[in-house]
């Protein structure tokens, strides 16, 4: 049911982050989730098979997560990984609304 796809499938790197981060979604709250019964973070365990590994950084695009260096990623379980890509991608959308803005021609 995700549409956001797989932006790094079962690699070495993929192998090397999961199990540095333990099979543990690592989401500080990119989701919009504040995760405060956790710490901070999700905690989230995941079937080794539902990890999703990807940037951080939730509005780099899954074309350009492989150009992501390998201690830039994260683990992800895709509820969070979901709503972060939600935010990224409105925080993207009002950003550039707002350049529009910015570059109307000057009325004269
Ligand atoms: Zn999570
Ligand atoms: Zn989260």
């Amino acid at each position: 049911m995700s549409t956001w796809g797989d932006p790094i499938g079962a690699t070495g790197l993929w192998y090397r982050v999961t199990e540095r981060q333990q099979g543990v979604c690592h989401c500080t709250g990119q989701c919009g989730r504040k995760h405060t019964k956790t710490e901070g973070f999700c905690d989230h365990r995941l079937p080794w098979d539902r990890i999703v590994v990807a940037p951080t950084d939730a509005s780099i695009s899954a074309a350009e997560a492989f150009l992501v260096p390998e201690t830039e990623l994260t683990a992800w379980c895709e509820p969070c990984l979901d709503g972060a890509r939600a935010i990224a991608r409105r925080v993207e959308r009002e950003h550039r609304q707002t350049e529009s803005l910015f570059n109307l021609p000057e009325a004269s």
